[in-house]
């Protein structure tokens, strides 16, 4: 069975071909600069040969016909034609409440996708307009939707629950509901698995380190709290974004900078995080280097970035009643062994301990912690992709 996992963004349409029998991608790519009239389109067919074409999408739609276009193709293709896809998933990044699992495209969940788009105004109104234009442009084939936000619809109301007025939660749905989810869904059960363990009796913490980033705490299988809240702006500090601070400095800032809302709100999200503090980069590999050559700032950011996780941590060892496994995944955490180190170096206490040899380890699967290590620590390279499409694949052959 083959199928295709469409993320439509704003200005860039991403997708996999995967043939499923065997997990194997037969073709990827990507639309970028959609609603320009000088997009590119970045394709790689089954020969594994990349191939730049230079596209007119002003539109997704006509990005998706360029994508549709690339995967027919006579040279570069890898279907005959569309109709030996059995299925298309795609992302969406909000579900709200409404959705508590991945689901057949219907105009019923265009509908509830659609109300809940207010939570996502940046994300959901461009997942769902890719949905609409292959609904228009294969008329006949399944669609799927699979949330960011389902895999922590799981987390009980007093790991959600934020302690404002209850009304607010009754009329404008503010709860945490986090994010990443289907990553921290895969890596998770990568981990069971690996570790040779039924899912369902794990207590697992994963940590999706990547320019955006969440921590979210596993148990059987469940996602039971994660760090990024309403927005993906809470927790960890991230690349660009603040993360956790105190509610009360954003009246604050508002009125002794005389800015409004929306500046704020741009701020937190594009100019905080390891940028903000450092002036330097948003980029952990540029923070290293300039700590190493004695930027205090960036040695600080460094230090604040590590010990968020490492806070976290503790805080759903707490929350798991201990783990069985720590997991590593996205960026950061499958490529930068020196974070990993730092952030490890706080479990000392409980005896856990990573094996600087395997800690070597760049984007693939591998067991970093010391043998008998009481917790498992693990590098997972997270496959958002695939999980997207297995997911499919189970709905349509439901
Ligand atoms: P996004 O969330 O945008 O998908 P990534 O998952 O690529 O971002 O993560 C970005 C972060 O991961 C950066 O801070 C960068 O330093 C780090 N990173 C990404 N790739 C590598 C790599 N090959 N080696 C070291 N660090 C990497």
């Amino acid at each position: 069975m083959k199928i295709l996992v469409l993320n439509n963004g704003s200005s860039s349409i991403k997708y996999q071909l995967y043939q499923m029998d065997d997990r194997v991608v037969l073709a990827k790519g990507v639309v970028e600069r959609v609603g320009t009239d000088s997009a590119l389109l970045k394709h790689q067919g089954p020969s594994g040969e990349a191939v730049l074409v230079n596209i007119e999408a002003r539109d997704h739609r006509q990005g998706l016909q360029a994508v549709i276009e690339q995967l027919t193709h006579p040279v570069h293709g890898a279907v005959n034609s569309m109709d030996e896809i059995a299925a298309i998933g795609h992302r969406v990044v909000h579900g709200g409440e409404k959705f508590q699992e991945s689901t057949l495209i219907t105009d019923e969940v265009i509908a509830g996708i659609e109300a809940v788009s207010h939570l996502a105004p940046l994300h959901n109104p461009h997942n769902l307009t890719g949905i609409m234009v292959c609904a228009e442009l294969m008329p006949d084939k399944p669609q799927a939707a699979v949330f960011d936000t389902v895999f922590h619809q799981t987390m009980p109301p007093h790991a959600y629950m934020y302690a404002l007025p209850y009304h607010y939660y009754e009329d404008h749905g503010i709860r945490k509901y986090g994010f990443h989810g289907t990553s921290h869904k895969y890596v998770a059960r990568r981990a069971a698995a690996l570790m040779g363990r039924p899912l369902e009796e794990t207590r697992i913490i994963t940590c999706h380190l990547g320019n955006g980033a969440s921590i979210a705490a596993v148990k059987n299988g469940q996602s039971i709290d994660t760090t990024m809240g309403f927005t993906p702006l809470e927790g960890l500090m991230m690349g660009t974004r603040c993360g956790d601070l105190d509610p009360a400095i954003i009246p604050f800032l508002m009125k002794q900078e005389g800015v409004g809302p929306t500046e704020l709100d741009r701020v937190m999200n594009n100019q905080s995080g390891l940028l903000g503090v450092s002036g330097i980069s948003n980029d952990l590999r540029d923070i290293e280097k300039a700590a190493q050559e004695g930027s205090p700032r960036a040695q600080l950011a460094l230090d604040m970035y590590v010990y968020r996780i490492q806070k976290y941590i503790g805080a759903y060892l707490m929350s798991l009643g201990g783990a069985d496994a720590i997991v590593f995944t996205a960026g950061a955490g499958e490529n930068q062994s020196s974070i990993r180190k730092k952030i490890c170096a706080g479990l000392a206490w409980l005896n856990v301990h990573i094996d600087d040899e395997h800690n070597q380890v760049r984007g693939a699967e591998h067991r970093i912690s010391t043998a008998g290590s009481p917790i498992e620590i693990w590098v997972i390279p997270t496959n958002e992709e695939l999980m997207i499409a297995e997911e499919t694949m189970n709905l349509v052959s439901e």
